[in-house]
């Protein structure tokens, strides 16, 4: 495939992490923080955080603020749930989709996700939608096959144009909160799969400008050595993102 410049997106996701004033204490710390980096800095925050968090920023185009999860459907008796339009108006401009999380935990399913995937671009929030193998997955040498089928299902029925719109997170469950990355190249093997499996689906063009980020364990002292892979786009990073410190090394990762 060939190299095409792609842009760096490093997103931190708090899942059920920080108030609303923790929140923006994080954010006015981290901002002087990340103002040089090459990278955008997406954060992924509670729901109720992310109108006071995008206040805070007044405009800083540095950072972007989005949520965990929304609804795929546009209003309705659904108690408890939240509908993208109501993410956008809080200020989202992003939402992370089919997390490990959200389909070991609660039960949603790579077909429940599309009508999320679909649901969230028509809406006009960027989805960052994550695909990645269990440790039994990937023992038994099936990683592809899992990733080949997470893929086809969950972006089943999307234009090229839409699926350029998307972020990719490539997040192997056993390595997310356990400690344990993977190697650099076990990453690259993962991402170049992905991209030539996009490419054989919707074009070379559309994979070679697909954002693939890698997710599991990402620490300051791991995150150059992934990034410096040539399919690796970016990282997405659950528990380093809680502290200000440690999550701006990340984002600065070049410095490292
Ligand atoms: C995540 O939540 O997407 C994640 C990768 O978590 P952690 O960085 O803690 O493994």
């Amino acid at each position: 495939m060939t190299f095409a410049s792609r842009p760096v997106v490093i997103a931190g996701n708090w899942k059920m992490h920080k108030t609303a004033k923790e929140a923006v204490d994080f954010v006015n710390a981290l901002a002087p923080k990340v103002a040089q980096s090459q990278a955008s800095v997406f954060l992924a925050v509670p729901f109720t955080t992310i109108h006071p968090v995008v206040e805070a920023l007044n405009g800083n185009s540095h950072i972007t603020v989005g949520a965990q999860n929304m609804n795929d459907a546009d209003e309705g008796a659904f108690t408890g749930e939240i509908a993208g339009k109501m993410l956008l108006e809080a200020g989202a401009k992003f939402v992370v989709l089919g997390h490990s999380e959200r389909r070991h935990i609660f039960g949603e399913t790579s077909a429940f996700i599309n009508k999320k995937v679909k649901r969230a671009l028509a809406d006009g929030l960027k989805p960052i939608v994550c695909f990645g193998e269990t440790l039994e997955e990937r023992e038994a040498g099936n990683t592809h096959e899992v990733l080949k089928e997470q893929i086809s299902v969950t972006l089943e029925g999307l234009t090229p144009d839409q699926v350029a719109q998307i972020i990719i997170a490539y997040e192997p469950v056993w390595a997310i909160g356990t400690g344990k990355t993977a190697t650099p190249l076990e990453a690259q093997d993962a991402h170049d799969f992905c991209r030539r499996f996009i490419g054989a689906k919707w074009g070379d063009e559309i994979a070679s400008q697909i954002v693939i980020q890698y997710g599991g364990s990402v620490k300051p002292d791991n995150a150059k050595s992934l990034m410096v892979q040539t399919d690796i786009d970016g990282l997405l990073v659950g528990g380093a993102s809680l502290d200000v410190d440690t999550f701006s090394k990340i984002v600065n990762y070049q410095n490292m």
